[in-house]
């Protein structure tokens, strides 16, 4: 997410609230949400079926109760941050991906290590 701090943009990850300092890889989503390396990290470890429906925070869709997702379990209070933003398992497969791809950012996923969302 973005605010405004003395005239200057800040650009914040979503999800644990951490500032962006140019060096910290980020991932952008819809509607200037955005998460950064060491969150996707832990998402891929820790992400579990949710008990509820949620919106990704992402891609802004709509996925029903059951489906894996992930939220910071302490997150830096910072303006504008919504604690506890859900991440959806198509989110964090899509950013493993862009981090993957891209030659500067120190980070490799093995995709079959973490397969798509399997219907339960
Ligand atoms: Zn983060
Ligand atoms: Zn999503």
């Amino acid at each position: 997410m973005q605010r405004d701090e003395d005239g200057q943009v800040v650009i914040s990850c979503d999800f644990c609230g951490t500032d962006w300092d140019q060096c910290l890889s980020m991932i952008e989503g819809h509607r200037g949400s955005v998460l950064c390396l060491d969150c996707l990290k832990q998402a891929l470890d820790q992400a579990r079926p949710g008990d509820e429906p949620f919106t990704g925070t992402l891609c802004l869709s709509d996925k029903p109760a059951g489906t894996r997702m992930w939220r910071h379990p302490g997150p830096k209070p910072s303006s504008g941050l919504n604690p506890g933003a859900p991440l959806c398992w198509d989110c964090i497969r899509l950013a493993a991906k862009g981090f993957h791809k891209d030659p500067e950012v120190d980070f490799r996923w093995d995709s079959s290590k973490y397969p798509a969302q399997v219907k339960v």
